[in-house]
């Protein structure tokens, strides 16, 4: 059987305003991790629309398309486009588990929540010739899921191809979270056997991992286990997690003695009253400082992600979040303006108060205005968040912020990560398009290189709790809306 496999482009992946490298990070695992329940026999063709251009005058069999909230519209003339040839089209991912009536109108079949369970089933329906309409995953397992077929992705083209995901789901339940409606009708937080991971981990080449999973921290016995076995192996590794699992025990320490370099950690807002009203409880009176200081003793760079429009938020909101971004020397920044996706309970909410003002997927990118704001006004908003990137990211901040760490050494990797990614866009380009991408990873394995703990920085084990009390951060949330989206 001939299978076609796309992931469509985003949206904003396209507009000359954005950035090809932030698109050219990581392969589509989910659509390779599909692809291992196919036969060996099976002719597949894994295109990725991000790295590549789309080939679709062929006349597969089959054709499967990940869906996500702004490639909806493109995945759907996609799928109209085999269909009308007579292919037989699927479609699946967080949008079609959103907006199932919307995605059935330009699919054969569609998937609700994650495939490990409904993937086999459907494909002997398809043998059979009885396929249904929809499937809907309620049976979450990670045992005998088979080994990736990392073979399909083109390997070269992307920056990170050791990505890995370990885990599904999260234990928290965000307001704004994709994550409650995707795993509905089952399990939300599941983990692979500590044994196939490491498994896993063993076939990737190289030093660099890049763990994809919204909470790589959210079982803390995984974790151990996981962070255990990997000791030894030599690795480096970037991952994501919250604030409160990063003060849990002494996880963390483990976590970077297995190589954890750089973590991604939802900070989101300095303000209770937003953590509160998005439901963000598991950060509740966490000391975010004491978060910050116990990452830096242990030489992880952050990746501080923070949301603007939430219902608290003022004029002085980007200032006050860019100035503790700088002054706390969190590496790289990526900022949100809130997005009320579908199926959300953010989205319920603002839908019965009448808020949402367009549903053109297109512009839900975190990048714009999409529903009726409170103290702040759209404009402002917008003009907020693209002055505050361009605040966070001048040489001077980052200087200023490099500088900040005790260490040379880690003040020279900070500086070197973060005018790296921000600062070098034509080198970027240049590797992206002569398929080089992956020729800098040597580089970007001797930046996560270890930092030997200075006397003069805070040791994690005694970190002191913040003395600001304006940045005490009771107050932050994680959201990690959109993967794709966590590395501005
Ligand atoms: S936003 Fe982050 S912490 Fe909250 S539910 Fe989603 S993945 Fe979990």
């Amino acid at each position: 059987m001939k299978v076609k496999m796309i992931l469509p482009a985003l949206a904003e992946a396209e507009s000359p305003f954005w950035r090809p490298i932030k698109y050219s990070l990581f392969p589509p695992l989910g659509l390779a991790t599909l692809a291992a329940y196919l036969s060996p026999e099976d002719e597949i063709d894994l295109q990725d629309q991000h790295v590549e251009a789309l080939n679709i005058d062929d006349e597969p069999d089959l054709v499967i398309i990940q869906v996500y909230i702004t490639n909806a519209y493109r995945s759907y003339q996609l799928a109209d486009h085999y269909r009308a040839k007579g292919v037989y089209v699927i479609l699946g991912g967080l949008h079609v588990t959103s907006l199932p009536e919307e995605a059935m109108q330009h699919a054969d079949s569609i998937f609700l929540g994650p495939g490990e369970e409904t993937f086999p089933l459907f494909l002997m329906d398809f043998k059979n010739k009885a396929p249904k309409q929809v499937y809907s995953s309620s049976i979450r397992t990670l045992e005998k899921v088979p080994p990736i077929r990392r073979d399909l992705i083109k390997r070269e083209r992307y920056l990170v191809p050791n990505s890995i995901v370990v885990t599904r789901g999260c234990p928290h339940h965000c307001d704004f979270c994709y994550k409650d409606a995707f795993f509905e009708g089952g399990k939300s937080f599941y983990t692979q056997a500590v044994d196939d991971a490491l498994a896993e981990i063993e076939r990737l080449p190289g030093r660099h991992l890049y763990f994809l999973d919204d909470h790589l921290l959210g079982n803390s016995k995984f974790a151990i286990e996981l962070f255990e076995g990997m000791k030894g192996m030599n690795r480096v590794f970037q991952a994501a997690a919250t604030v409160d699992s990063i003060l849990r025990g002494n996880l963390i320490e483990k976590a970077a003695e297995a190589g954890l370099r750089s973590l991604f950690v939802g900070f989101e807002t300095l303000s209770p009253a937003n953590l509160q009203q998005s439901n963000k409880k598991q950060n509740l009176q966490k000391d975010y400082t004491h978060a910050v200081n116990r990452l830096h003793s242990l030489g992880i760079m952050i990746n501080g992600s923070f949301v603007f429009g939430l219902d608290e938020d003022d004029q002085d909101v980007f200032k006050r979040t860019v100035d503790w971004g700088v002054n706390h020397a969190i590496t790289t920044s990526t900022y949100h303006i809130l997005t009320p996706y579908p199926g959300t309970r953010l989205f319920q909410n603002m839908e019965k108060q009448g808020r949402i003002m367009t549903r053109d997927w297109d512009l839900y990118d975190t990048r714009h205005v999409v529903y009726k704001t409170t103290n702040l006004n759209a404009v402002a908003l917008k003009n907020g968040y693209d002055w505050a990137y361009t605040e966070f990211y001048k040489w001077s901040n980052i200087f200023k912020s490099s500088l900040k760490h005790e260490n040379l050494k880690h003040q020279l990797k900070h500086f070197c990560y973060t005018g790296g990614w921000k600062k070098f866009e034509p080198l970027w380009n240049f590797l992206i398009k002569t398929k080089s991408l992956n020729n800098m990873l040597p580089l970007l394995e001797s930046i996560l290189s270890k930092v030997k703990l200075s006397s003069k920085e805070p040791d994690s084990r005694h970190a002191k709790t913040s003395l600001e009390p304006a940045f005490d951060l009771s107050h932050l949330i994680q959201n990690q809306p959109l993967k794709l989206g966590n590395t501005q």
